[in-house]
C-alpha cells in the first residue's frame, strides 16, 4: 500500500501555529523532509520519523528522497515554512511527483504575512481605506514580471505584504515612492514573526530604510506597508453596523 506524500505548511515559526491536521500528519510520519533554513526545528523534535533537512539539497535529491520513501510504502511529509502556496517552490516538486505518478496532498499553513499582521495587531483590509491585500516581492536574483513591479503595484494603494526583500529595503522604498505612496505611508518590518526572538520595526516610507540599517534585521523578515497600518481612526465596517441588515441579522 502506497501512501500519498503530504506537503504540510509548518506555519511561521511558533510550533503551536501549525494546523491540527498538519501536527497529526507530522506525528504519524515515517520520513520528513523539511526546509531547515526557515522551519522551526522544534516542530520535528521528538517525532518518530527520520528527519532530513533539505537546506543543502537540490531538487533532484529532494525528489529522490521523497520518491524512495514513497516507494517503500512510508508515510512521507514535505514540510514547508508558512503556507506552501506562497514562495514555497512546491509547484516544481508537484510536477516531478506527477511525472513519477506519485500522489500527494497539500495541507495549508499560516503564512508569515498573516503572522506579521498579527504581530503588528493590524487589519489589512480596512473599510474605506483598502479592501485589497497583495503578496509580492522586490525583484532580486529571482525576476518579477515587469507588469508586477513594486512601482506598478504601488499605484493600486493596497496593503502590501512584501516577502524576501528586506535586504533590498532602499530599493523597495524607492519603488514604492516612485509608484505613488506618500513619504508618510506607514510601513513595518517584522523579523521572525511568532518566534521567541521576533523583532518589529515601525516607521514611515521616508525613514524605514535607515531604521532597518540601524537594526540587526537582515533576513527572514516581512515588510508590510499601506494606509491600513496607520493608527488614525477609520470608518467602521458594515458587518457589525447596527443599521446594516444581512443574511444573519435583520434590523429590528
Ligand atoms: N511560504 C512562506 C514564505 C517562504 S519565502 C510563508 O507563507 O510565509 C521566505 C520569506 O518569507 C522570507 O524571506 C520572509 O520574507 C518571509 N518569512 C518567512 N518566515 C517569516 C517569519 N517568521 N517572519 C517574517 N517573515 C518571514
Amino acid at each position: 500500500m502506497h501512501i500519498p506524500v503530504q506537503f504540510v505548511g509548518a506555519g511561521p515559526g511558533d510550533p503551536d501555529l501549525i494546523t491540527l491536521k498538519g501536527r497529526r500528519i507530522l506525528d504519524e510520519a515515517e520520513l520528513i523532509v523539511y526546509a531547515g533554513s526557515l522551519v522551526n526545528p522544534a516542530l520535528v523534535e521528538g517525532v518518530q520519523a527520520r528527519v532530513y533537512d533539505s537546506a543543502r539539497m537540490n531538487l533532484d535529491e529532494i525528489i529522490e528522497l521523497i520518491a524512495t520513501g514513497y516507494g517503500q510504502g512510508k508515510k512521507v511529509v514535505r514540510l514547508h515554512t508558512g503556507d506552501p502556496a506562497i514562495y514555497g517552490a512546491i509547484r516544481e516538486q508537484m510536477q516531478r511527483l506527477d511525472e513519477l505518478d506519485i500522489p500527494y496532498n497539500v495541507i495549508p499553513g499560516v503564512s508569515s504575512a498573516l503572522a506579521s499582521a498579527a504581530a503588528l495587531k493590524v487589519e489589512l483590509t480596512v473599510p474605506e481605506v483598502t479592501q485589497t491585500v497583495i503578496f509580492t516581492r522586490q525583484a532580486g536574483r529571482t525576476p518579477v514580471p515587469e507588469a508586477e513591479s513594486l512601482r506598478k503595484i504601488a499605484a493600486i494603494g493596497a496593503s502590501l505584504c512584501i516577502f524576501l526583500s528586506v535586504s533590498m529595503i532602499e530599493k523597495v522604498v524607492a519603488e514604492l515612492t516612485a509608484g505613488g505612496y506618500p513619504d508618510d505611508t506607514p510601513i513595518a518590518v517584522v523579523e521572525k514573526a511568532s518566534w521567541p526572538d521576533q523583532q518589529v520595526v515601525r516607521g514611515r516610507l521616508v525613514d524605514i530604510a535607515e531604521k532597518i540599517r540601524n537594526s540587526a534585521i537582515r533576513k527572514t523578515a516581512m515588510i508590510l506597508v499601506g494606509r491600513a497600518l496607520a493608527d488614525d481612526k477609520t470608518a467602521e465596517s458594515k458587518l457589525y453596523d447596527a443599521g446594516f441588515s444581512h443574511e444573519y441579522r435583520r434590523i429590528t
